[in-house]
């Protein structure tokens, strides 16, 4: 395979068909969380961008749906090919620009390449219906039809895949996007998937980027009368936020919400131990700890407390933090200052309330050193908010019923795991979290393509993936046709 030349002028944004630099005067500037250097500099957008690049996209995306399906999947079957062509390139960018370990690049990079490969099959997958009629000679049928415009909002945290689990299905199903990446990773998030889909063959102007800062334009992106949908992924306060301003403003809109978690690891007494401590350190370090699915809360039934909680602290302790492009690097360095400072208030937050430290450590640069805390409670701040970040918090239950209440204690219900050594029984308390998610004999963190992915509760609203996702980033229309006249009672 012939190494393509990388991605030039990463500085521009992909603004309604052309790369040049926003217009509002003020530059963002990308850094390497881990030596904290910067990448690159780019002039960011403000609200007149953003007007040109929706305008564009409502111009256009009739054309681009009206390709049909083979056309459409063509353009999504080259952009996973070019995740090929182009691993080396996509999965340093998402190294460097988000601190991701090699380990959590390549997860990232395949997650991304396969939602690709996914949504190549959707647009042969849309159906309509006929359906009968109580009313004589009518035929119902029922379109199902792209939205139109999609506004995509993503985070730092998975930028590649999770801007890719809403591009690639809009584009597919015949809708035109705009994304705001995060203003941590504007590149993963965003700009290198306008590369890569122009790259494919995507028609110009069915896809933008615009770099702002959320608290500049968010509001008039959401806000904004051409976008149908708004793809959210994010913290549940903005979440919240946006739900607020798409039912109070003037332009009514659907609302995809994938947001924050308190994901509960459970043990229960009878699991196999030694899986059970491998799948909480994974679940809960990857990334360290900076997944929405991350482990929040590890759960362990009195009879093996102690056990796990030995074991557990044992492979933390021999996690090599450092240089996230080293491959037996474990542990990189977290995303930025704010959240580096935030988990130090937590660490402090946990010895007041009581927690007992069983691992700490010092910490340098943004490498935020793992920490472990026991006799977690239920009303200790560790227990009762998202930590995002290498901070282990385990909770003692008294039996499986206590485990089962302390899981569901939360406003959050996105993803939940528990170990048992009776898949049935564990399968049974899988059932009654109150999540959109749920695993036995596993961790977490996961998702798959062609399985619904999102939450309950504040956690969001909507699902991703497979058939879901064409029900996500369609939307439906009844069409009845009266074949004879019809007869009126006046
Ligand atoms: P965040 O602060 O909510 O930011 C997410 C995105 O929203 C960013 O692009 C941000 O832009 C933008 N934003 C900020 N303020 C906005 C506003 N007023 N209007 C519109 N957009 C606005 O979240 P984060 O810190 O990046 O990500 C971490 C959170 O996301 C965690 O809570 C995590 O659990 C959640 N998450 C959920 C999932 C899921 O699938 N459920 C996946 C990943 C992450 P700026 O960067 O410019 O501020
Ligand atoms: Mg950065």
């Amino acid at each position: 395979m012939n190494t393509p030349t990388k991605y030039q002028d990463l500085h521009l944004q992909a603004i309604a068909g052309q790369w040049r630099p926003g217009s509002a005067g003020r530059t963002l500037q990308v850094f390497d969380p881990f030596d904290e250097r910067a990448l690159l500099e780019i002039s960011m957008a403000d609200r007149s961008d953003l007007d040109e690049a929706y305008a564009k996209a409502a111009e256009v995306q009739p054309t681009w749906a009206a390709l049909g399906p083979s056309a459409r999947a063509a353009v999504l079957l080259r952009a996973a090919q070019i995740f090929d062509e182009r691993h080396e390139e996509l999965v340093d960018w998402i190294v460097r620009e988000s601190g991701s370990t090699r380990i959590k690049a390549e997860v990232e990079w395949s997650s991304a390449k396969a939602i690709t490969l996914e949504a190549a099959s959707f647009p042969n997958r849309v159906h309509g219906r006929i359906v009968e009629s109580d009313v004589a000679a009518k035929e119902s049928r029922i379109y199902r039809k792209p939205l139109g415009v999609v506004g995509v909002i993503s985070p730092w945290n998975f930028p590649l895949h999770l801007t890719q689990r809403s591009l690639a299905p809009a584009l597919a199903l015949g809708n035109a996007v705009v994304i705001k990446p995060a203003s941590d990773t504007p590149v993963t998030g965003g700009l290198l998937l306008a590369k890569l889909f122009e790259e494919a063959g995507l028609p110009a102007g069915v896809l933008s980027v615009v770099v702002g800062a959320g608290s500049e334009i968010g509001d008039a992106f959401v806000q904004h009368p051409v976008p149908a949908l708004i793809s959210f992924t994010g913290s549940t306060p903005v979440g919240q936020n946006i739900a607020r301003q798409v039912g109070g403003g003037a332009h009514l809109k659907h609302v995809a919400l994938e947001l924050g978690g308190n994901n509960p690891f459970v043990v229960l007494a009878d699991a196999d131990l030694e899986q059970a401590v491998k799948a909480a350190v994974f679940g809960k370090f990857l990334h360290q700890g900076q997944i929405c699915m991350a482990i929040n809360r590890i759960i362990v039934e009195a009879p093996l407390y102690d056990a796990f909680v030995e074991r557990f602290v044992a492979q933390v302790r021999g996690l090599q933090v450092g240089d996230p492009s080293d491959p037996a690097t474990a542990i990189g360095p977290v995303i930025n200052r704010k959240q580096f400072d935030g988990l130090a208030r937590k660490v402090e937050q946990a010895k007041r309330e009581g927690a007992e430290l069983l691992l700490g450590g010092e910490s340098r640069g943004l490498l935020f050193a793992p920490h472990v805390f026991g006799e977690v409670t239920a009303e200790m701040e560790l227990a009762r908010e998202e930590i995002f970040g290498p901070i282990a918090g385990i909770l003692r239950a008294r039996d499986a019923e206590h485990a089962l209440e302390l899981a569901n204690g939360t406003a959050f219900g996105l993803s939940a795991a528990v170990f048992s050594g009776d898949l049935e029984r564990g399968a049974r308390f899988a059932r009654r979290i109150h999540s959109g998610m749920a695993h036995v004999n596993d961790m977490s963190v996961a998702d798959a393509p062609n399985v619904p992915f999102g939450g309950e509760k504040n956690s969001g609203l909507g699902r991703f993936n497979g058939d879901w996702a064409i029900e996500e980033f369609t939307t439906t229309q009844w069409v009845s046709l009266q074949t004879q006249p019809r007869h009126y009672p006046f």
